[in-house]
């Protein structure tokens, strides 16, 4: 057994080797036999064929009816690889922790106002009422947050304080450690009421991930950002002056499915006040594909990140919708740079994007042409180095 207590979030105890978890995964497509020997196999240590083929979603804990983590029995093995080999210094310019990283580098490309307000939210003392966390991908779009609707609300965030959401999906837990600890000496003497996310990846971390499995303490209540629009939609404090009365398909993110239906449904109900009618892919909420980003976490992979990010967009592309809608700034990202290999014809647009301009503001979105440049930047930074057998590891100790 593989039984080192070390970061063991898999609950032996619970699970009757039934066999679920990995027989409604999308990516393994195994027959309901072949998920019960694989599931011995990955408790025992043994190599298993999941191993092979996990993109990493996340969406074996949500189909397992014990709540037994399935998922982390794969990441913890990764875990361990990490610690063995460290990473192939491909991956270097990707990480949140590099100071100058692909997301980082957007900021001389942003328009003025763009850089003002990243500016201001790195400066903001995250304290009030009301604070918003931006996180790496809301600061590489900051756009997205340039709202009437954002009015009394503090946003306050910078690159050096990450949720470490990209460190847990590649099973980095000693990396996620040490940022539940910086988080928790950060906010320590903060004075915050609640904390809203625009993310559900750093929502799920804050909420979930860091102080349930990594020992981070905050004193602050969590809530999604879509919950608070919503809410005020509803009560008639954001007035909607346009419709759009057009068909779009919408994705949703890996940690939407941990987080459940406010924020499925939530993201769903404020595109239908904006006037959209949504037409769902033939695989969406708890059974919907990953946008690719995640499939990077198995073998470093740019490859797999691509190919799984075309079965999503093929996916929208069947609904027949005129334009790809998502709620997520890591899916945002990731989906606007597959895009530029994959013939879609579809706009990809933020929830945000959508709201603001039913709003009657600024039909402003740079995320496609941003994306450009940021190919072009891992182009050059990242894939000279796909041949080289050098690792790194992030930090040591
Ligand atoms: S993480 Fe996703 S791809 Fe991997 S086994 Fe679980 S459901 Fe399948
Ligand atoms: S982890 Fe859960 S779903 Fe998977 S075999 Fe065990 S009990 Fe069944």
């Amino acid at each position: 057994m593989d039984r080192d207590n070390h970061f063991d979030f898999f609950h032996y105890d619970k699970c009757d080797l039934c066999g679920e978890c990995f027989y409604r995964c999308q990516y393994l497509k195994f027959n309901k036999k072949t998920a019960v020997e694989e599931m011995k196999k990955l408790i025992e240590g043994k190599p298993s064929k999941v191993l092979k083929k996990c993109i990493s979603c996340n969406a074996c804990n949500n189909f397992c009816p014990h709540g037994c983590r399935p998922y982390e029995l794969i990441t913890r093995r990764w875990h361990k690889r990490y610690r063995r080999n460290g990473l192939p210094v491909r991956a270097e310019y990707l990480m949140p922790s590099t100071t100058s990283n692909f997301r980082t580098d957007m900021v001389n490309r942003m328009s003025k106002r763009e850089q003002e307000l990243v500016e201001t939210w790195y400066k903001t003392p995250p304290e009030g009422e009301l604070v918003l966390y931006p996180g790496c991908n809301t600061l590489a779009l900051p756009h997205l947050l340039d709202a009437s609707f954002m009015e009394g609300v503090v946003i306050a965030g910078d690159w050096q304080h990450c949720c470490g959401e990209m460190f847990f999906r590649m099973g980095l837990y000693d990396e996620v450690k040490r940022t539940a600890e910086k988080l928790t000496g950060y906010y320590e003497d903060k004075s915050i009421g609640t904390m809203l996310f625009p993310c559900p990846a750093c929502l799920n971390m804050f909420t979930n991930v860091l102080p349930e499995q990594f020992g981070a303490e905050f004193k602050f209540k969590t809530k999604y950002l879509g919950t608070y629009l919503l809410e005020k939609i509803e009560a008639g404090e954001i007035r909607i002056d346009r419709e759009f009365n057009q068909k779009v398909t919408l994705h949703d993110s890996c940690h939407a499915r941990i987080l459940g239906e406010e924020v499925m449904e939530g993201a769903r109900q404020i595109l239908e006040y904006t006037g959209v009618e949504i037409l769902e892919m033939e695989l969406n909420k708890e059974e919907g594909l990953c946008c690719g980003i995640a499939a990077g976490a198995n073998r470093y992979s740019p490859f797999d990140i691509v190919f799984s990010s075309f079965k999503e967009l093929w996916q929208g592309q069947k609904t027949g919708a005129r334009e790809f809608a998502l709620y997520c700034g890591g899916c945002n990202i990731t989906f606007n740079l597959c895009r530029w290999f994959f013939p879609t014809r579809q706009p990809i647009r933020h929830l945000l994007d959508y709201l603001k301009e039913a709003c009657g503001e600024s039909g402003y979105n740079p995320s496609q042409k941003r994306s450009k440049f940021m190919l072009f930047n891992i182009l050059v930074k990242s894939f000279p180095r796909l041949l080289s057998n050098k690792t790194f590891w992030i930090s040591r100790g």
